[in-house]
């Protein structure tokens, strides 16, 4: 089977070119043909000879997943995608329109092994990490099918983003630089994997960082989060700060609101304890129900905004978008799995 050449980042474009014995330059312009025109056909790289455009064809293929199905919920018009992968497997991808603009909830894993009781995207463990390309595909598969440019990326659909960091890192820079979204534009949502938030502080990026939090009693965390038994609370804490003064980066913290069990008084004591002054963002969510999940949305979310605002939290709640068609992460993947 022939390499996909698509997902290949600059460096790599290069090596590419210098393989089949060209200069250093091509390697830019077939970086550009790939990201910048979104070129899909090496037929049509019309400033490469016909003979470079026969190597490439000889030896790459330029392949893209495709759209299996597409919801839309008519009230604030989000879009969910099931995009079927070469390999036959299914990931899902969410587009959200928003005042400042257009931003496309990615998947980095096909399911996860993270265990969060609370999620969908979880249940049937992790099968396997997508490629550079496939995270970019679903940026490329949803402007094409909605005829508009993305102007933010979340990284927070279905996969633990840290775990498969090389390939996100990959990811983000070829976002960056090949379809020109810009890097606070990015943002990437973690358990709290600590050696990857260690690592990403160091890659200069200007990203936002977003750590699923869900309580700040340790205990309860792990319950909520097996991956809390590894990265413990407060060394995930200290990652943080560490990854602040490195970065500058001010850090959200996602909490989702659960009925009696994250949304008592204490909880709010806690996360002010905690999150209080201008280094931290908490984000309030409320909880999409999941089924066979015994949690439960909590009523007390708008009692719970108002008080961490009032005691100096940085504090937001995240509007729920796409109510109408299964838009928690990885609800739609499982839901075609057991239609099959
Ligand atoms: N693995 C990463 C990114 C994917 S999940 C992470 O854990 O951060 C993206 C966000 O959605 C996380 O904050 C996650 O905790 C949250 N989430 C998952 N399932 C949810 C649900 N049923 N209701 C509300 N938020 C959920």
């Amino acid at each position: 089977m022939k390499e996909n050449i698509f997902g290949k980042d600059i460096n790599a474009c290069e090596a590419v070119m210098k393989d089949l014995g060209e200069a250093r330059y091509r390697g830019k312009q077939l970086y550009q043909w790939l990201y910048e025109k979104r070129c899909n056909k090496f037929s049509e790289m019309t400033n490469f000879s016909n003979e470079l455009r026969e190597k490439l064809t000889d030896k790459y293929e330029l392949f893209h997943a495709r759209i299996q199905l597409k919801q839309e919920d008519h009230h604030d018009r989000t879009k969910k995608y099931l995009i079927e992968l070469g390999d036959g497997q299914y990931i899902e991808a969410v587009l959200m329109h928003y005042e400042h603009g257009v931003s496309l909830c990615v998947s980095t894993q096909v399911g996860c092994n993270m265990g969060c009781k609370f999620c969908a995207s979880t249940k049937g463990g992790k099968i396997r990490d997508l490629s550079a390309a496939e995270m970019l595909d679903q940026i490329v598969l949803a402007e094409k099918a909605e005829e508009l440019r993305i102007s933010n990326i979340v990284i927070m659909g279905i996969g633990e983003p840290l775990e498969n960091y090389e390939e996100v890192i990959k990811f983000i820079r070829i976002a960056n630089t090949g379809f020109g979204i810009g890097q606070r534009k990015i943002s990437l949502s973690t358990c709290g994997i600590i050696p990857g938030i260690e690592a990403l502080a160091e890659e200069n990026l200007q990203i936002n960082l977003a750590i699923s939090l869900h309580s700040v009693f340790s205990e309860r965390r792990k319950v909520l989060m097996p991956i809390a038994n590894r990265y413990e609370l407060e060394p995930l804490m200290d990652a943080c700060k560490a990854y602040f003064n490195k970065t500058g980066r001010r850090i959200t913290y996602e909490y989702a609101l659960i009925d009696g069990f994250n949304d008592r008084d204490e909880d709010i004591a806690g996360l002010i304890k905690l999150l209080k002054g201008s280094q931290n963002h908490l984000n309030l969510i409320g909880l999409n129900e999941v089924q066979e999940s015994a949690y439960k949305e909590s009523p007390r979310l708008n009692y719970f905004f108002g008080e961490l605002e009032k005691h100096g939290v940085n504090v937001t709640m995240r509007r729920k978008m796409g109510r109408e068609i299964d838009a928690a992460c990885g609800q739609l993947r499982k839901k075609e799995m057991r239609i099959r």
